[in-house]
């Protein structure tokens, strides 16, 4: 099942690409998650996107595109994935469809999560992430039971350096103008679905699953 989770920042990719992985078994493989631990690392990857992520912007194609045709290659990709946050733009889209075709691969369906403008905004500022295992959390609609620790294995909580209310004007009027086209670019290629991403997050996983099991 290869499978892309489309949304605005803040939408709940990674929210929901987390539950999809429990109950699919295939891997999530989401850019901004490479880009970061690239950064923390000070790969020469990192050194390339700091500056991107630092504004909101976008990281360059070229260099996008390269670290997931490399990693789509792997073997735990083999029985499908889960993209979260590529493709961004028309040309890493093209792209992807290239990469699919080399490795014998098509799309299954593309799930965009629809949140309103004036909602993303407090759900990134509000959000906190594990720095030991990536779990997501929201300190109002999805706190952790102790703050600033996570649930699932007691590692501190951070708040991501772009998670603020100016870098997020930016995130958002980069969607806008790069990343909404994509809509229409798989709405004319079919297996498009938008999902309500204003509920409950059990009840996004739920309408999540339930496209899926019908594909
Ligand atoms: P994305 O990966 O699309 O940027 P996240 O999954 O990290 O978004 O979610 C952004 C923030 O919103 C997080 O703090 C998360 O806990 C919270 N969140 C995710 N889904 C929902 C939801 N359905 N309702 C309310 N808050 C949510
Ligand atoms: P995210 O974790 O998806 O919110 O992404 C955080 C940041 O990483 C973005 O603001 C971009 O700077 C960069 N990034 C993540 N995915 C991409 C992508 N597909 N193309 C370009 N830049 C990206």
């Amino acid at each position: 099942m290869q499978l892309i989770l489309m949304g605005a920042p803040g939408a709940g990719k990674g929210t929901q690409a987390a539950e999809l992985v429990k109950k699919f078994g295939i891997p999530q493989i989401s850019t901004g998650d490479m880009f970061r631990a690239a950064v923390k690392e000070g790969t020469e990857l990192g050194k390339k996107a700091a500056e991107c992520m630092k504004s909101g912007a976008l990281v360059p194609d070229e260099v996008t595109i390269g670290i997931v045709k490399e990693r789509l290659s792997k073997e735990d990709c083999a029985k499908g994935f889960i993209l979260d946050g590529f493709p961004r733009t028309v040309e890493q889209a093209d792209a992807l469809e290239k990469i699919l075709s080399e490795l014998g691969k098509s799309l299954t369906q593309v799930l965009n999560i629809h949140v309103p403008e004036e909602d993303l905004v407090e759900r990134a500022v509000g959000r906190r992430i594990c720095k030991n295992c990536g779990s997501t959390y929201h300190v109002k609609f999805n706190p952790s039971k102790i703050e600033n620790i996570c649930d699932n294995c007691g590692g501190e909580l951070y708040q991501r350096a772009d998670d603020n209310a100016e870098t997020m004007k930016n995130r958002l009027s980069v969607y806008e103008k790069s990343t909404r086209p994509l809509i229409e670019y798989y709405k004319k290629a079919g297996k498009y679905t938008e999902i309500d991403g204003r509920q409950p997050i059990d009840k996004v996983t739920e309408d999540l699953v339930k496209v899926l099991s019908s594909v």
